[in-house]
């Protein structure tokens, strides 16, 4: 056996609500959709929903519903998915990085008013700023708020890490604060649908504009035109096919019934590697506001390892050794030669972000990792190290 840094864990209610969906007459653009949104709506507050066919599809979506023009900026964080990325160079728009704070990993506050002065002094329209809850540790919702309101801009909540979180005793915290909120449900993340995920906004503009852009742009109106020709519809703007299938809906129900009680589990891991680490001074922890209540996607622990390829090794002893795989989550943006190419990497410092991929790591973390695995496995990590 394996142990990975995270993965799924499906219930045989969850098994049952799949097959149950495969034997009804549609299995997608069936009722389960519209369900399933139903339950995301209420689960997480937001007044719309839109199933899609990945976090990336919802990404590329809520960006897209904002009508970026090739000059408008976004601003986001360097330690995130590549996705995140994509989703404003898809609209041809320009993204810029901003450093993390050096002990949450979210966006610094600070650091990213600087650079909205910066780019304004360049005569630069900035459109957007997409905040990662990074590991499932929301971001400093209330001052990202309070900037965008100051200097006009929107507010993105790309929520894949932290589906469960809650901010000031919030679960609802992500479409309070964000125009526009992605979750993803991949099976590592905090609830899955195997591939999907789901755009969730307070806005009836973008809902609609996100609702045709799933699927081809396709719009059936009830107008004189449908009366004489019921076969027609209009399409008035490019769309995709990202749609989420009913049997997989099904699965996303079924999941949401079980994220408190995983996300219980996961807090309770997270817990126990807090006090196992924290008052050992080689390691170094996440830190956690007072008013965030973290949902744990990823564990990261973090050492002053000398370099990377000291981090390399340690990371291939322990793979072919016990059989932990750890991960990085993530190489920054701004070490990838791509990103290099088409984004100005050279912008602005992130000092933070260079340490934070040279020091830390994700750990194992999951809901069916029992504690004697993970006492062992701390244990391991530090019989390892503490060498060092
Ligand atoms: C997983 C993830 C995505 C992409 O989601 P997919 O469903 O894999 O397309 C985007 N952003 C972040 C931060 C993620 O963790």
């Amino acid at each position: 056996m394996y142990f990975k840094y995270g993965k799924q864990s499906i219930s045989s209610k969850d098994i049952k609500a799949v097959s149950d969906t495969l034997k009804q007459e549609l299995i997608t653009q069936g009722p389960v959709v519209e369900k399933f949104e139903n339950v995301l709506k209420k689960k997480f507050k937001s007044k719309f929903a839109i199933a899609m066919s990945s976090g990336t599809a919802a990404l590329h979506a809520a960006i897209n519903s904002l009508k970026l023009k090739t000059n408008d900026c976004v601003i986001t964080s360097p330690i995130t998915f590549c996705a995140t990325v994509n989703s404003v160079l898809y609209n041809e728009a320009k993204i810029y990085l901003s450093d993390i704070n050096s002990s949450t990993f979210t966006l610094d506050i600070n650091k990213l008013e600087e650079n909205i002065k910066k780019l304004k002094k360049k005569n630069k329209k900035i459109k957007a700023v997409i905040g990662v809850d990074y590991a499932g540790n929301p971001c400093e919702w209330k001052s990202l708020r309070f900037l965008a309101n100051k200097y006009n801009f929107y507010l993105v909540n790309d929520n894949c890490h932290a589906m469960g979180s809650k901010y000031f005793g919030d679960r609802g915290y992500a479409a309070k604060y964000a125009d526009l909120v992605t979750q993803s449900y991949h099976p590592v993340k905090n609830l899955t649908t195997g591939e999907g995920g789901s755009v969730l906004t307070n806005n009836k503009f973008f809902f609609e504009k996100i609702k045709l852009f799933r699927s081809h742009g396709i719009e059936k109106k009830k107008d004189q035109t449908a009366k004489f020709y019921p076969w027609s519809y209009q399409i008035n703007n490019i769309g995709y096919n990202y749609r989420l299938t009913d049997f997989q809906c099904a699965l996303g129900i079924s999941q949401i019934q079980s994220l408190n009680r995983n996300i219980q589990n996961r807090r309770k891991i997270a817990q126990k590697y807090n006090l196992y680490f924290e008052n050992n001074v080689k390691f170094q922890i996440q830190e956690v506001k007072k008013n965030n209540y973290h949902s744990y996607h990823l564990y990261s622990l973090g050492f002053n390892f000398e370099n990377l390829r000291s981090k390399g090794f340690f990371f291939n002893y322990f793979a072919k050794k016990y059989k932990i795989i750890f991960q990085v989550h993530y190489v920054p943006i701004h070490y990838f030669k791509f990103y290099q190419k088409v984004v100005d990497t050279k912008f602005t410092r992130l000092d933070c972000a260079n340490k934070f991929y040279k020091n830390f790591f994700s750990i194992p973390i999951y809901p069916s990792l029992n504690v004697r695995d993970q006492v062992k496995i701390m244990k391991l990590i530090n019989r390892f190290l503490e060498k060092k």
